[in-house]
């Protein structure tokens, strides 16, 4: 135990060090902004590279730092010193941005990629409104907005995705994860399926023990309602239901359409008759109030947000339940799993298995024409576009999603590719190169033949270097691993190449005194350094 003097002797030489690997990091971070070495840089330069990264200056995360930015003109110099201040608060953020490290490290050239995909979805106009109630029927069909929000909070949006419209059966995966976190899926599974229904989604049909086949069509939807605080009046469900959308929204509270609530209401017989079908099978929890239920969910299914806000919910269900912006826990990764694993099976009514083959993605629509899709661990996307297909999913909103995996390497079983010439925007191309040539090194260096041929498997280029162009032959040739130089050379890779010092293989094998790699290398016509630059 130590006693109160030897605990007051702190390590000053660790806390000058922290100091001095501090200050290293902010001179680089300021150092790749201040291009041209002025020895100072602009503010709006400072916001652009944020935004051109997908970091916006709303952002709640760099609150400190707008505000700190507040104080100087755009053609004030701000040197280091300045810099270390006005960053100081939000340097995590800054820090993953500047230097590489968000889940989307080259975000202009993803910005591209969508941009191209949208513009190309906006030309089919095939497709009609849904019309079952008049605030639909009058939605403009023209309408399409798509927006992308990443688990590291970057952010693009396009098109009208500023425009609010009602979520529909967006809503059904989130009262599941509510009903799962009340309740546990033991509980929750008593009254509902996890099977697809393979019927369209109002279906009048319940599975073989009288419950909804799962909850993402309505019967399914309207049974997580009735296990949503039963016992609360129904004004403080709803308030619980959208204090949980404000929470995935990162503190943003939803809209409510009260018109569409009340022509669903009206134009409800078919929610009214499975409602009655559930009760008369004794599928709700005790003490149900059937008619409460129908409200509530009429009332979930007209809650309002814009693309903007359901891109947030989307990435918090691709965080695991973890809101990107806050940081706070909104629903377990449990839970998470549980919904994403139904929306891959069920979320798009009558083209489930079709999507979930096509786009590997989960998702769900709603026939206000919104998708919402999630790319696990990296994005959520909204896409919305009211033109629906015959089985009620938005037109665009399905090509957007098949463009997307088809660009991307998104589909869950994309990575079961060796090779794919898709694009896999999460990978940062010169650290993937790196990380490949250090691999190749290393196996190079252990004579792991084994390694090397798995390497090969996946594409690589054997004639790859390493930060001191030294090639995997070098490294072979200096450890003396015949059987690798053997394999090298049988694979055809370059017998001469230079690395940072001029020195070839044979150098290497020469000076490692290996004489069965020196020979080995002499007859594929392997030459000295000095020799090399006589021949040349
Ligand atoms: N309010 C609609 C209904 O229950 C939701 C339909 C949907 O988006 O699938 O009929």
């Amino acid at each position: 135990m130590l006693d109160k003097g030897q605990e007051f002797i702190q390590p000053q030489p660790e806390k000058k060090n922290i100091r001095a690997s501090e200050k290293q990091l902010y001179q680089e971070l300021f150092n790749s902004l201040d291009t041209n070495s002025a020895g100072y840089i602009h503010k709006p330069h400072l916001i652009e590279t944020l935004e051109a990264n997908g970091i916006h200056a709303d952002d709640t995360r760099l609150e400190n730092l707008i505000h700190n930015l507040q104080s100087y003109s755009s053609t004030d110099k701000i040197y280091i010193k300045d810099f270390y201040k006005i960053v100081h608060d939000n340097i995590g953020i800054v820090e993953k941005c500047l230097r590489g490290r968000l889940i989307i490290p080259s975000f202009p050239e993803f910005r591209r990629d969508i941009e191209e995909i949208f513009n190309k979805t906006k030309e089919d106009t095939t497709g009609h409104v849904a019309d079952y109630i008049p605030q639909l029927k009058r939605v403009d069909p023209e309408q399409y907005g798509v927006a992308v929000t990443t688990i590291h909070g970057q952010h693009l949006h396009l098109g009208d995705a500023n425009i609010p419209f009602c979520v529909q059966s967006t809503c059904k995966p989130i009262n599941y994860c509510i009903a799962l976190e009340d309740h546990g899926a033991d509980t929750v599974h008593q009254h509902v399926g996890r099977e697809p229904s393979g019927t369209v989604f109002n279906e009048l049909a319940l599975n073989s023990k009288g419950r909804p086949h799962n909850p993402m069509i309505n019967a399914g939807a309207i049974m997580s309602c009735s296990l949503i605080h039963n016992e609360l009046p129904l004004a403080d469900r709803f308030d619980y239901v959208l204090e949980k959308w404000t929470n995935l929204c990162a503190g943003k509270k939803p809209g409510f359409n009260n018109a569409v609530y009340l022509s669903e209401k009206q134009t409800a017989d078919r929610n009214f008759a499975l409602g009655y079908f559930m009760r008369e099978n004794n599928a709700f929890p005790e003490n149900t109030n059937l008619i409460e239920i129908l409200e509530f969910y009429f009332q979930c299914c007209s809650i309002e947000l814009t693309c903007r806000d359901l891109s947030m919910v989307a990435a918090t269900l691709a965080n695991a339940g973890v809101c990107p912006y806050t940081g706070q826990r909104v629903f377990s990764s449990e839970t998470v799993k549980k919904c994403l694993s139904l929306m891959s099976s069920c979320g798009m009514y009558d083209f489930s298995g079709e999507f979930s083959f096509i786009v590997g993605l989960p998702a769900k629509s709603g026939v206000s024409g919104s998708v919402m899709v999630i790319v696990p661990n990296v994005a959520g996307f909204a896409i919305w576009s009211p033109r629906l297909d015959k089985c009620g999913n938005s037109v665009r909103g399905i090509e957007f999603s098949k463009a997307l995996t088809s660009t991307f390497n998104f589909h869950i079983y994309d990575n079961l590719h060796c090779a794919s010439d898709k694009k896999d925007p999460r990978i940062n191309k010169s650290k993937l190169q790196n990380d490949v040539a250090v691999e190749l090194c290393w196996a190079a260096s252990y004579g792991d033949i084994d390694e090397i041929k798995k390497l090969v498997a996946r594409g690589i280029e054997l004639n790859t270097t390493d930060y001191d162009k030294r090639t995997a032959l070098h490294i072979s040739a200096a450890e003396g691993n015949a059987n690798v130089v053997r394999y090298l050379l049988l694979k055809g890779v370059d017998v001469n190449p230079v690395d940072r010092w001029g020195g070839t293989p044979l150098d290497d094998a020469i000076r490692s005194k290996n004489d069965a790699v020196i020979k080995l290398l002499q007859k594929n016509g392997a030459l000295k350094s000095t020799d090399l630059k006589v021949s040349a």
